[in-house]
């Protein structure tokens, strides 16, 4: 018989092979490929190509692996169409580097089995009426959404709900942003489950992966707490997905095959017909926009644990207090903060940069430090004495041989947590601080640091937005944002959703255990409506309005957008190119076209970029007649198209 076999590859079809073992749609194979073997999988249709007389291969062998289901097959054609991505490539991301593992011994899989004491945790009155709602339908598709400021507990409701699925004899998949980082995490699964979950991310060694792919594939193991990549895995029964922290961007993998994680979540649920559940404590603008619209249900927490409330907001004017040249905390600041650290109350100095400074430049021929390969300064990290690039690790040293004479004399302007650190210290001397970041966070040494931090032996944090994450800090009662920066609201036109997610997020972390705690807000800025808009304690408000605005300028999620980034080495070129393109495909594609403009980074590692944005209607059109358009366009060598639907970064 013949059959179709999709390839791990860049090919968009299956290819024909002829076979005498029994196969079904799913069935995992190895079949000879050019002049090796590849692994693949029997698809559900056939290579469209007109019978030509071409040598039919054989299918070389069955793999011992139970099949794919039909469900997860359709669900990968629809993504492959959706984020216009070769049907090969998209199988490529359920297989591990190309590759399956046949079943281990079953004594493999009995780390995740393992009973472990779990502490009996009562739902409250208001946690059991979120519940009830969650559950309703859960024999199909539907997309609930729990939202619930931070500390209210969702965490145990969601966990309330997988249990009842679990007991069903069903599996079940936790999605969650900056997975790197949850122990925290992981132990409070343990405790309420009594066992272990498969933990899935690009960190996990070889092996372990290939333990927990087969026990997914086999229905070993039970619960997959993962990444954006988990979504893949090949669940043999899957029951019910779980997208926490929904509104989080980390979900956007933008590397490679683009694809929103949180998205993709919900159509690979409606294609298993299984329920979905939305965590967040301020939903993303187009979850928002699909709970007003009814299309999926909502339940809400209202209350904190131990009744704590909200954080107050402060704002420091810098008008009035006046900040000393080469200091960026004013007098103020410093009083306020005094007064917490007598209270015992932890503080934290938010910053959203990495570094000591993001420009370094020479007194005497005034020549900043950029990167070599990107149109972007490069920031200088004292503590690992050197300027990197932030875009693609360029590394160099702080000496440089001046165009004037001599060596370059440099002065730093601006400052980065680092900076912010050092000026803590000098304030603070007796306290113990510490850097809140990914060059300080993502290390080893790392949990002994958040231990510390939570018993309050650290009383200061200067951080960045990685501390806005899901840390649960029970000492933290004061936050200043040293520099409220509102100034991408003009370029991104989710600047406003960004900022709201970000200090809704970052004001969460503070007053968790019923002690009062305020934000502080240091400012030059005196129109404070956009603090006082994306600090209220009621997020709808903001949600409706900044709908509003979308709608009236006919933004996403009322339409959908296309980015297509154009890349190359020859700046005159490829602008050439980037007009030719915009030509051809104009007159093909359902929606306008609008560009070509020079990204706001120009260039990257070594490569110029153009942008084209794409606006249309939201329907599957769209993308059918670009991708069939980009098929007939040939670019030059050396010349990269790449196709990011629903782009959220515009850089
Ligand atoms: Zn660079
Ligand atoms: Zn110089």
């Amino acid at each position: 018989m013949k059959v179709p076999i999709l390839l791990p590859n860049i090919f968009n079809h299956p290819f024909t092979y002829d076979s005498d073992l029994k196969l079904k749609i799913g069935d995992y194979v190895i079949v000879p490929f050019g002049k090796s073997n590849l692994m693949g999988v029997v698809w559900d249709e056939f290579e469209k190509k007109k019978d030509k007389d071409f040598l039919i291969k054989k299918v070389l062998r069955k793999l011992d692996i139970p099949f794919l289901n039909k469900n997860t097959i359709k669900f990968l054609n629809w993504f492959s169409e959706y984020n216009m991505i070769p049907k090969g490539m998209a199988l490529k991301l359920l297989l591990l580097s190309n590759n399956v593992v046949e079943k281990f011994p079953i004594k493999t899989y009995e780390k995740f089995k393992i009973g472990i004491k779990k502490n009996k945790i009562e739902l409250s009155k208001e946690q059991k009426n979120c519940l009830n709602k969650m559950n309703v339908s859960n024999h199909k598709f539907r997309v609930h959404v729990l939202q619930g400021t931070t500390g209210s507990g969702k965490t145990m409701v969601y966990f309330e709900a997988l249990k009842k699925i679990i007991n069903m004899g069903f599996q079940g998949l936790i999605l969650l942003p900056e997975i790197g980082l949850t122990g925290q995490f992981q132990n409070k699964f343990i405790e309420f489950f009594g066992f272990k979950p498969a933990v899935w991310h690009s960190g996990v060694a070889k092996k372990n992966k290939e333990i927990i792919w087969s026990g997914i594939a086999n229905d070993e193991i039970k619960v997959v707490i993962g990444a954006r990549s988990s979504l893949f895995l090949p669940f043999k029964k899957l029951g019910l997905i779980i997208v926490d922290e929904e509104h989080d961007q980390s979900y956007k993998q933008d590397e490679g095959v683009i694809y929103n994680a949180r998205d993709m979540a919900i159509s690979r649920a409606s294609f298993e017909n299984i329920p979905i559940n939305l965590i967040t404590a301020v939903p993303s603008i187009e979850t928002y926009d699909n709970i007003k619209k009814g299309k999926y249900s909502l339940s809400k927490l209202h209350q904190r644990y131990l009744n704590a409330s909200l954080p107050n907001y402060e704002i420091i004017n810098l008008n009035n207090s006046k900040l000393e040249t080469q200091s960026w905390i004013s007098k103020k600041t410093i009083e306020k903060v005094k007064f917490h650290l007598e209270k015992k109350d932890q503080v934290l100095f938010f910053l959203n940069r990495r570094g000591f400074s993001p420009h370094v430049l020479c007194k005497k021929c005034f020549t900043s430090y950029s990167c070599p390969n990107c149109s972007i300064n490069l920031v200088y990290h004292k503590n690992k004495q050197n300027l990197l690039c932030h875009y693609c690790g360029y590394k160099a040293l702080l000496i440089r041989d001046c165009l004037k004479d001599g060596k370059c004399d440099f002065i730093f302007s601006g400052p980065g947590v680092e900076r912010i650190s050092e000026e803590v210290k000098k304030n603070f001397p007796t306290k113990e601080t510490t850097i809140f970041s990914s060059d300080t966070m993502n290390k080893k040494s790392s949990s002994e640091i958040l231990e510390r931090i939570i018993n309050n032996e650290i009383q200061i944090l200067i951080g960045t937005q990685l501390i806005s994450k899901g840390f649960h800090f029970p000492s933290l009662n004061c936050i200043v944002v040293v520099d409220i920066d509102l100034s991408s609201q003009g370029h991104d036109l989710r600047g406003a959703e960004k900022n709201l997610q970000l200090y809704h997020q970052l004001s969460g972390r503070a007053g968790r255990t019923g002690k009062p705690a305020t934000v502080y807000f240091q400012t030059y800025n005196l129109d404070t409506k956009m603090i006082t808009d994306i600090t209220n304690k009621d997020p709808d408000i903001f949600l409706d309005k900044e709908l509003e605005i979308r709608r009236k300028n006919n933004l996403p999620p009322f339409q959908r957008f296309i980015a297509l980034i154009i890349t190359g080495g020859n700046e005159s070129e490829l602008e050439k190119e980037a007009y030719k393109f915009k030509v051809f495909i104009e007159s093909a594609v359902e929606g306008r076209v609008l560009g070509p403009v020079n990204a706001p980074i120009f260039r990257l590692k070594r490569k110029f970029r153009v942008r084209l944005l794409i606006r249309g209607r939201k329907s599957l059109k769209v993308q059918n007649s670009l991708a069939k358009t980009i098929k007939k366009f040939k670019f030059p060598t050396g010349i990269k198209l790449t196709v990011d639907v629903d782009p959220i970064n515009f850089n």
